[in-house]
């Protein structure tokens, strides 16, 4: 298995809504073993397709004790509120706050194509909307007021000019 490069914004990928997954085989398995790969080694807590150049409807994350393999996801309900930091491993990990439901239900297929719903909260309800949101080509920042996503921007690219 190996650690894949991490697809950064403003990749067109990122932006566009996923293909379902279709095909429930070993070279699924084989990405997501993949997926895990890179995504802790860029000590994420949840990594999506597009995240490393795939249109697809996938994620897969491990975040406060949740860990699963998540293909077609949907949030199916949410409650409450949180306000807190968020990242993305395509934008830099530069943090802003996002105002996001407390609980979420998600409902997707694991590796094998089973259909499950998983209930979370907090920071983990969080990564399911992160998460499914990329899988619908939307991005965290997306849910920040302009003046707030450009200057999560303007870090990022700062902070890539650095390196
Ligand atoms: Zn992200």
């Amino acid at each position: 298995m190996s650690v894949r490069k991490i697809t950064e914004y403003p990749a067109e990928v990122l932006g566009q809504m996923g293909k379902p997954v279709t095909e429930f085989n070993k070279e699924l398995e084989d990405l997501c073993a993949d997926m895990f790969d890179t995504m802790y080694d860029a000590e994420g807590v949840g990594l999506a397709a597009p995240q490393i150049g795939l249109n697809l409807r996938l994620f897969v994350m491990d975040c406060d004790g949740i860990k699963l393999i998540a293909a077609n996801p949907e949030v199916i309900h949410t409650e409450g509120e949180q306000s807190g930091q968020e990242g993305c491993l395509s934008i830099g990990k530069v943090p802003a706050v996002v105002v996001r439901p407390q609980n979420a239900r998600l409902r997707a297929q694991d590796e094998k194509g089973v259909w499950f719903e998983r209930d979370a909260e907090g920071y983990a309800a969080r990564a399911f909307m992160h998460e499914t949101d990329h899988c619908n080509g939307k991005l965290f920042i997306d849910h920040l007021p302009k003046m707030r996503r450009d200057m999560v921007v303007k870090r990022f690219k700062k902070e890539k000019n650095w390196k």
